[in-house]
């Protein structure tokens, strides 16, 4: 882990304490304060600590220090890029697949990321945590809702909320027959890993539905010792984890480092789950990678770590028709080239073979 040699004891929130820090440039001040205008800024000390300032395309810096780059928005950019407003029954609820809903608790992060598809919705301007008769409203919906196996609490980041109203909140899940898995998804244990406490995971356990903890990380070095330590804390309490990462360009978009945030979920006992491809949000186009250069990129992985560390690289396509797989295609049919309609299929070195092969 690199170290800025910073003494910061608080998150910096203003493009002045970044400049300050040494985070970023004075001659950018004034369009970052147009930046901050529009989105949240937020650096936790742990995060700080891990920019090199020297570095100017430091991948930890390009996830979490505003760009001027941000106030251009791009044609096909949408302030709701993957279409959650379309599948909101009720405030706070997104209900896109049939057996599991979103369930938007707080509109605040620890950090927020560039990049966040979400940014239009979080931040300190937006309302912190859903009112009480709303919250009850979305209660009400899940109950009425048989179908609903999976509650997602995401927002915002759920680990912002206390022990005890997570502990509340936990308990009003599990309470509801139909509803056995919750999953929460965070960047908490790698933004403020202190705040994973023993108070926290045992919050987050409740006898009648499993918790599940998603990990957003998109770069090996936010893997610390103390990332690592909190994720622990969270598996040796019970809790199972998975991973999402979103592909973004200057941070992960090479084989060697996707590897080895990979290799690192694998080593804290983390299984890969998501590579998102970048959404279309407002002012991201300078950190999105095309569909190919993601393709080649799983094609990479494919050939240099096993099946455990690979994630499934998916799209979320655009005005709320879901995930789906964009990952490359292993196998396709001779039919045109073969009476016999075999299959072709490409190996990890990406040699060709034929299936089932010729007697
Ligand atoms: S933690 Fe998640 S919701 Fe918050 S800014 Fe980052 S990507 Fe967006």
């Amino acid at each position: 882990m690199r170290q800025n040699g910073l003494n910061q004891a608080a998150t910096l929130r203003e493009p002045a304490e970044l400049v300050a820090h040494g985070l970023a440039p004075a001659a950018d001040l004034a369009d970052l304060e147009k930046v901050a205008a529009r989105y949240a800024i937020a650096v936790t000390p742990d995060i700080a600590a891990l920019i090199d300032p020297g570095d100017p395309d430091d991948p930890i810096a390009r996830q979490f220090i505003p760009s001027a780059e941000e106030l251009v928005t791009q044609p096909g950019e949408d302030a709701d890029p993957i279409g959650d407003h379309t599948h909101s029954p009720v405030e706070g609820i997104v209900h896109r697949y049939p057996d599991r809903v979103l369930f938007k608790l707080v509109h605040v992060c620890a950090v927020y990321c560039r990049f966040c598809f979400r940014r239009e919705m979080v931040g300190p301007g937006k309302a912190n945590a859903l009112p009480q008769p709303a919250y009850d409203g979305a209660l009400d919906y899940i109950r009425a809702h048989n179908e609903i196996w999976e509650v997602i609490l995401t927002g915002g980041d759920p680990l912002m909320l206390s022990p005890r109203r997570l502990g509340e909140i936990m308990a009003d899940l599990a309470a509801i027959d139909h509803v056995r898995i919750v999953r929460l998804h965070t960047r908490v244990p790698v933004a403020d890993p202190a705040r994973v406490n023993d108070e926290m995971v045992d919050a987050l356990k409740v006898a009648g539905a499993t918790t599940w903890v998603a990990l957003h990380a998109n770069h090996p070095r936010e893997l610390t010792d103390a990332a690592r330590a909190a994720c622990a804390r969270m598996i040796d309490g019970g809790l199972p984890m998975v991973s999402q990462s979103v592909l973004l360009r200057g941070v992960n978009d090479d084989a060697a480092t996707l590897e080895a945030l990979m290799r690192a979920f694998v080593e804290c006992r983390i299984k890969p789950y998501y590579l998102h491809h970048g959404d279309l949000a407002p002012g991201t186009a300078h950190l999105r990678t095309t569909l190919e250069q993601g393709q080649d990129l799983m094609r990479a992985l494919r050939g240099r770590v096993s099946g455990l560390c690979q994630p499934d690289y998916v799209l979320d396509i655009p005005g709320g028709h879901g995930k789906s797989p964009v990952g490359p295609n292993y196998l396709s049919q001779t039919r045109e080239a073969d009476p016999e309609s075999r299959y072709r299929v490409i190996d990890y070195c990406g040699d060709v073979h034929l299936y089932p092969p010729k007697p």
